[in-house]
């Protein structure tokens, strides 16, 4: 296969700044696609929460004004930040900025609680920056892949502002949509930062959306090829208003360039047998081990150890797509079954008030941490018996699949990537890797629960599925090798 030149531009990258599975991706999926010799280049901000440590090796290659489109008097300083891999053809690059990008949290204010309000001038800056950037670098992509709502900009420029420059005249743009609920959207006025022609903004147009500007329907307008995280959720996204967001029109009108890519795990980060931070490290081969990851941790959350009780775990942004409200309805039943449970997450209020009201109403039941704990999420993921996930809906999810490699069974809804990487267990013959439910509905997540727990009770085919879900594979190559054979599909587009 011929090797690319590509351009991987997200909001967020591990190691460098983390708020969901999107850095997970975006850390991982160009690394993939270096090994099999593409050349690529990773671009998100510089935000000031980086850890500079990790900036240490980071090099200034230039720095540029860019104007403001809508004030072009004003000059915005962008710095360009470099770091070589070294053993890779990648390279990774931060756009800096002071104003824009030196804040303590990514896209949210930390004093309200609510988005920056300024977040349109952050992307579109980000965007156009980096576009004039690539120019000063004299670095001609094949391919951009644009992430998200705050990548959302960078098919659509180049479809529109960068139409004719000669520089991008054999580029091709691939837009992924980690989940359709979050549109990146301003007020109208904001039309006029863009720098655009005036009358491609009106009612019901691409960049219209009920009165207001909407980054992601315009760029599944203007893209040359579209793709989201897992086969399922590509159909659903397109199937209903729900699912679509209210995007679904725009969505089925662009049908035949819509793919789905299941995400990969980064199996060097998540294998049981190797994992730096758990206790006891273990394998299908000597599955008893899990136990001693669990024991461990009950001490150390001070729940009481009773061997014959499953520990659930759960780990989770708070918020309304994770299906925490399914949890609150049945919260009593469930706390009545001879369970444990403890719940690793930070996100709405709301739930956070809810979980320590079930935790002090639950002492021995259940433990909550309202935060962002990477080393307690691996600890979760080999202490637990079962992981909970009753998503409304949930584009990919990681967690599932991290679970099934650490023997920890997933309970979860039949939505999204969930249905497309959870096969429900047989009792009978302890075919399966994990318990399915098809409604969003607190009795049905009830039962599939009691399932769970009944097939515990009886171990032996318990075993089976664990050892059934350990044996799955969802590393990265595959899908890597998807990637790279979209890549030539948008290259072979007109
Ligand atoms: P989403 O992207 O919708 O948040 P995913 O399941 O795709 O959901 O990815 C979530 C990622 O974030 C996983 O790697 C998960 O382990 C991690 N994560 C979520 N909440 C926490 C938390 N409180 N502490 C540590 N890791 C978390």
């Amino acid at each position: 296969m011929e090797n690319l030149k590509i351009l991987y531009v997200a909001s967020e990258v591990i190691p460098y700044a983390k708020t969901g599975g999107l850095a997970d991706v975006a850390g991982v999926l160009p690394r993939v696609l270096a090994e099999m010799g593409h050349e690529l280049k990773v671009v998100m901000p510089r935000y000031g929460s980086i850890p500079p440590i990790l900036l240490e090796q980071a090099k200034v290659a230039f720095a540029v004004d860019i104007k403001r489109m809508d004030q072009p008097d004003t000059l915005d300083r962008l710095r360009l930040y470099r770091i070589k891999d070294e053993t890779l053809p990648l390279e990774y690059l931060f756009i800096d900025n002071e104003k824009y990008f030196n804040r303590p949290e990514l896209y949210r204010n930390p004093k309200t609680g609510k988005d920056y309000i300024d977040n349109d001038d952050r992307f579109i800056f980000f965007c156009r920056g980096l576009l004039e950037s690539l120019k000063k670098l004299l670095w001609i992509p094949d391919i951009i892949h644009a992430n998200d709502w705050q990548a959302a900009l960078l098919p659509i420029f180049l479809a529109t502002a960068y139409r004719k420059d000669p520089f991008y005249a054999r580029t091709k743009s691939v837009f992924t949509i980690h989940n359709m609920a979050y549109h990146g959207m301003f007020p109208e006025e904001s039309f006029d930062k863009l720098g655009l022609p005036a009358n491609l903004y009106y009612p019901t147009g691409p960049f219209e959306f009920w009165g207001k500007l909407n980054f992601m329907k315009a760029a599944i307008y203007y893209a040359d090829l579209i793709t989201t995280v897992s086969e399922n959720y590509a159909v659903e996204i397109q199937s209903s208003d729900e699912y679509g967001c209210g995007l679904d029109g725009v969505l089925k009108s662009r049908t035949e360039d819509i793919f789905g890519i299941l995400n990969g795990v980064d199996y060097n980060e998540w294998s049981p047998a190797t994992d730096r931070y758990i206790p006891f490290n273990f394998s299908s081969a000597n599955i008893a081990r899990k136990r001693d990851n669990k024991v461990e941790l009950m001490i150390h959350l001070g729940l009481p150890l009773r061997d014959k009780t499953p520990l659930i775990g759960m780990i989770t942004r708070l918020a309304d797509q994770k299906g925490l409200d399914l949890v609150a309805d049945i919260a009593d039943d469930l706390f009545d079954l001879d369970i444990q449970m403890v719940v690793l997450g930070t996100g709405d209020l709301k739930y956070h008030k809810l979980l320590e009201k079930l935790e002090k109403k639950y002492p021995d039941k259940l433990k909550v941490m309202l935060a962002y704990d990477n080393k307690m999420a691996h600890w979760i993921e080999a202490a637990a018996d079962m992981f909970l996930m009753p998503s409304r809906y949930e584009p990919c999810g990681l967690n599932q699949m991290y679970s099934l490699k650490y023997g920890t069974v997933p309970i979860v809804r039949s939505t999204g990537g969930l249905a497309d990487t959870i096969d429900d267990v047989d009792e009978k013959s302890g075919d399966g890797t994990g318990f399915v439910f098809d409604k969003y509905d607190p009795e049905e997540l009830l039962s599939a629960i009691k399932r769970a727990v009944d097939l515990f009770a009886g171990r032996k085919n318990w075993r089976r599925v664990m050892k059934e879900g350990m044996a799955r594979d969802y590393s990265w190559q595959q899908s890597a090798h998807k990637y790279a054979e979209l890549y030539l599909r948008a290259l072979n587009k007109n």
